[in-house]
């Protein structure tokens, strides 16, 4: 997708801050983190959220798990993280390319906003 900020991390026409990529996915740091750690992974094909999944994305989505223990790990998130997929304007998406947000290394508190 030409117009695509997460497609263009992707191909690294912009490079973001990396954190983790394997052959399926992307992890960089967001630009306004939450927490100490807070990255978002996302697949490195594009998909608009995660409403546009289908079975067949099941090994993609285990990508995007895997990531996230790995990030783990290299942050030293042994108290635990969260992962979040904002989906459409009630759950504030703002860039139509799937992506979980990871948070850590702080306490969070729930239910969220
Ligand atoms: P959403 O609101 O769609 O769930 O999350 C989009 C996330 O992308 C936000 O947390 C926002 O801070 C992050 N973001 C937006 N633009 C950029 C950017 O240019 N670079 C990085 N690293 N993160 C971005
Ligand atoms: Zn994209």
């Amino acid at each position: 997708m030409d117009d695509c900020l997460f497609c263009k991390f992707v191909s690294g026409q912009i490079a973001p801050d990396i954190a983790y990529q394997d052959e399926q996915v992307l992890a960089f740091r967001d630009i306004n983190p939450q927490a100490p750690t807070h990255v978002l992974i996302v697949p490195k094909t594009h998909t608009r959220d995660a409403s546009t999944v289908e079975a067949a994305d099941g090994p993609m989505l285990a990508a995007i798990l895997n990531a996230a223990r790995a990030i783990a790990e290299q942050d030293g998130l042994a108290g635990g993280y969260r992962l979040v997929a904002n989906v459409g304007p009630d759950a504030g998406q703002s860039v139509f390319h799937l992506h979980v947000h990871m948070l850590g290394g702080r306490s969070l508190a729930w239910p969220p906003g």
